[in-house]
């Protein structure tokens, strides 16, 4: 394997949760092969494409006398020394106590690359916590869900950032002398021009996925779009198909389609249909940086399209709407507006979002849905340099100042964009509690329209400053 994690933190903040989602059911494998013995102490894991060990902490035996307290920190630093990266992770949910910060001190002076890993942030009130993780002083705070499996490809995307692609994708097999150092990666990103392009590869195949409801026309889409019956179209039920993606080519550009629908088939009798459709949706989500959702244009915008478009934006993917079946609209013109207005209505969070006309049955406007897809995930790969982004708030507080709260005024500082996939900003201004989510949302309305970040989610932290 490529390299070792040890997930740290205080006790019940979700590392055996975590530990279990990454390595948990591949354990039973390795173990039932014959002949290979293992260190009991480090466990095969997997995030997607990454492969690499995740330390078992508590597989330590701790020489430590006294606490229990005593033994963990030992425990605890054992791991660090064997990690090559560290997830440092922190309850969002309970928001940090003295204990997160005594850990995060141990990791801090082991100078071992760290994510900072926000758990429990599906629960209410998370928000703070994940704020708060900012104090910690290792970097920007990924939220995600241990327990529910969410977030995951943020930390995927956070791992790869750290160490590199050539580190993260590394195996043992072809031992690479040409493969920098962890450190030498970091001090090359630290240098990184902010204004360069977007940190992405276009070698590397675009991931999308395609969504919508039974029956909106997502296999014929599928279909279509690559060219060849590779999925079977119809009513019928009961047949199967092995792999859940389909690698492709648009225009020389790679792409592989995680396919749902050819899943959902699988499914034999209705009710296990529905249940299926909606756990394949959001596995769905979660492996795809586009997800073109597929309206049935003859009946657009019922409960579930919302629901699932609204699952996108939680998620933070960039989302192109296809309104399918326009061989069937009558007046198309019409049609058209008249959609357009009740997306922007429906998905104020996603404004600008791109939303495309299209058959899949005649193949027509397949052409402007896949320029639509590749300018989402551009625009959700922006990113903007810090001296741009206060230039334009400076404008901005002038133009349209912050209320007055009980008779004083707030005071916005600052800006600077935190990450990309999608883009992430952190504000930081005098009692953020009291800054009102209109104005949030005048400043969001703002960043879409000067920097030209359409129709993508935009995630906006405010932070307390001095
Ligand atoms: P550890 O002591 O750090 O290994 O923590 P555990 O993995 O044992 O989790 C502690 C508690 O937090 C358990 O009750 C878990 O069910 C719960 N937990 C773990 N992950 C999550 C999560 O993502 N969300 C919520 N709400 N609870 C979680
Ligand atoms: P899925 O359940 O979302 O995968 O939907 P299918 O691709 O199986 O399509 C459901 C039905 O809608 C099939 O009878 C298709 O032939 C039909 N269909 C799909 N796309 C179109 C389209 O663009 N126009 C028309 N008229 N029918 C379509």
């Amino acid at each position: 394997m490529g390299f070792k994690v040890a997930i740290i933190g205080r006790p019940n903040v979700g590392k055996s949760t975590l530990f279990n989602r990454l390595a948990g059911r591949r354990l039973a494998l390795v173990d039932d092969t014959p002949g290979v013995t293992r260190d009991r102490r480090v466990h095969p894991a997997k995030l997607y494409d990454l492969q690499f060990d995740v330390i078992d902490t508590a597989g330590f035996e701790v020489a430590a006398a006294g606490t229990l307290q005593a033994r963990m920190r030992e425990q605890t630093e054992i791991a660090i020394t064997e990690a090559d990266l560290i997830f440092f992770m922190i309850d969002a949910k309970a928001g940090l106590v003295p204990d997160d910060r005594t850990f995060a001190e141990i990791v801090r002076k082991s100078g071992k690359p760290v994510v900072l890993v926000a758990n429990k942030a599906e629960a209410r009130g998370a928000q703070g916590g994940l704020l708060e993780g900012y104090e910690l002083g290792l970097g920007e705070p990924v939220p995600v869900s241990a327990e529910h499996g969410q977030g995951l490809p943020d930390l995927r995307d956070a791992v790869v950032e750290l160490l590199g692609e050539a580190r993260a994708f590394e195996d043992d097999e072809e031992e690479d002398d040409d493969v920098p150092a962890i450190s030498e990666t970091l001090i090359g990103e630290d240098v990184a021009d902010p204004d360069a392009e977007p940190d992405y590869d276009e070698t590397k195949p675009m991931r999308i996925a395609v969504i919508g409801r039974p029956n909106a026309g997502k296999s014929t889409l599928i279909n279509a779009l690559i060219g060849e019956e590779r999925l079977l179209t119809g009513p019928e039920a009961g047949i199967t198909r092995d792999s859940i993606s389909v690698d492709w080519e648009w225009r020389g550009r790679a792409m592989k389609l995680f396919d749902t629908a050819g899943m959902r088939r699988k499914a034999k009798v209705q009710e296990k249909l529905e249940k299926l459709s909606v756990a394949d949706g959001l596995r769905a989500i979660r492996f795809a940086e586009v997800v073109i959702v597929v309206l049935d244009s003859t009946i657009p915008f019922e409960k579930q399209d919302l629901q699932l478009a609204d699952l996108i934006i939680r998620e933070g993917r960039a989302l192109v709407i296809a309104f399918n079946k326009w061989d069937l609209i009558e007046h198309p013109q019409e049609a058209l507006a008249d959609l357009r207005e009740k997306t922007a209505r429906l998905l104020p969070q996603v404004r600008g979002v791109l939303a495309v006309p299209v058959s899949a049955e005649t193949g027509r406007g397949l052409d402007k849905l896949m320029d639509a897809v590749l300018k989402a995930h551009r625009v959700w790969n922006t990113r903007v340099s810090t001296a741009r982004l206060n230039r334009w708030l400076e404008r901005t507080v002038a133009h349209h100042p912050p209320p007055a709260v009980a008779g004083r005024r707030l005071k916005i500082k600052y800006i600077t964009q935190v990450k990309a996939r999608p883009p992430g900003f952190v504000l930081s201004c005098t009692r953020p509690d009291e800054v009102p989510q209109s104005y949030v949302r005048y400043l969001v309305n703002g960043l879409r329209e000067t920097f030209d970040i359409p129709g993508v989610p935009i995630r906006m932290s405010i932070h307390a400053s001095e």
